[in-house]
């Protein structure tokens, strides 16, 4: 695996696979097994998988976790390559923003207002500026992101529609520790108590998920019943709990068969998103 800290280093790096099909995984580093499934992902996809891992500071807010995101540069290249990554790209902040904040930005729209982007304003500008950065850098095929962050998933393929970028974007299933809790390089900041509080957060979801199986389609039952759960632990403090359609973000008073309950909750000082798809 080539290590590539400078866009003229990954070029060159490129130019040797040219006419092959790059299968690129955008992420933050602290690797866990999660991001490790959107490069199995990316084998099928592509010929050649890149993997950049670049924290980027301007989709965090004032008062986020920019300055304590875990980062691990050498733990991450060990799993990258053993997973089967072929170029690692890990550019420092000016590589990426080497005039400071760009003046020029991908904005989200609407679909940047509601969910994340209601709690975390300016966040899906940060998130699309540098996927369209790293898409113009990288130039791949495919990309593929995680159904975890689905909201993301959506605005990267509005992007892609509506500023003709011609990137295949492939959506992988979230995946879980055995006990439910989705895969976070967040999850550790949790303390062995709040890591316990943090499985309401999928089982609010399952729960509403079997509710929907077995009949019910009122959006306001369901959202009930998943806040429910939430509320039997203090440690959890849930900013939404939403029903909305898995394409248009759109609030919906009854579920269907595209219907995505969307949670983002701190527990403690940390803050959790997940999401459940209700139909299987
Ligand atoms: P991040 O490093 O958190 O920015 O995530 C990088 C990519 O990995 C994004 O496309 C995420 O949606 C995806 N991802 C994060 N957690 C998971 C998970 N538990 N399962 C699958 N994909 C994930």
């Amino acid at each position: 695996m080539r290590i590539e800290t400078t866009r003229s280093g990954l070029v060159q790096a490129l130019a040797r696979h040219a006419g092959k099909r790059i299968a690129f995984v955008p992420t933050m580093g602290y690797l866990h097994e999660g991001h490790l499934t959107l490069v199995d992902q990316a084998k099928k996809h592509g010929d050649v998988v890149v993997m950049s891992i670049f924290v980027n500071p301007l989709q965090f807010g004032p008062g986020e976790d920019l300055a304590r995101y875990p980062r691990d540069l050498h733990r991450d290249a060990a799993l990258a390559e053993a997973r089967g990554v072929d170029v690692l790209f890990a550019p420092a902040d000016h590589e990426m923003y080497e005039n400071g904040r760009p003046i020029v930005m991908v904005t989200p729209g609407h679909l940047g207002n509601v969910l994340e982007g209601r709690f975390r304003p300016g966040h899906f500008e940060g998130v699309l500026t540098v996927v369209a950065k790293l898409f113009n850098i990288v130039r791949p095929t495919v990309a593929i992101f995680g159904q975890k962050d689905f909201q993301q998933c959506v605005l990267v393929r509005r992007m892609c529609n509506d500023l003709n970028l011609a990137v295949e974007i492939v959506i992988a299933p979230t995946l879980r520790e055995a006990d439910g809790l989705a895969m976070s390089s967040r999850n550790i900041y949790l303390s062995a108590e709040e890591r316990q509080s943090a499985l309401l957060i999928s089982r609010s979801l399952r729960i509403a998920a079997d509710l929907y199986q077995k009949g019910e389609r009122d959006a306001n039952a369901l959202v009930k019943a998943a806040s429910a759960v939430l509320a039997l632990d203090n440690n959890i403090r849930p900013q939404y709990v939403e029903l909305v359609d898995a394409r248009t973000l759109a609030a919906a008073d009854q579920a269907t068969g595209t219907s995505v309950l969307a949670i983002a909750a701190h527990v403690g000082q940390t803050r959790l998103i997940d999401n459940l798809r209700l139909a299987p």
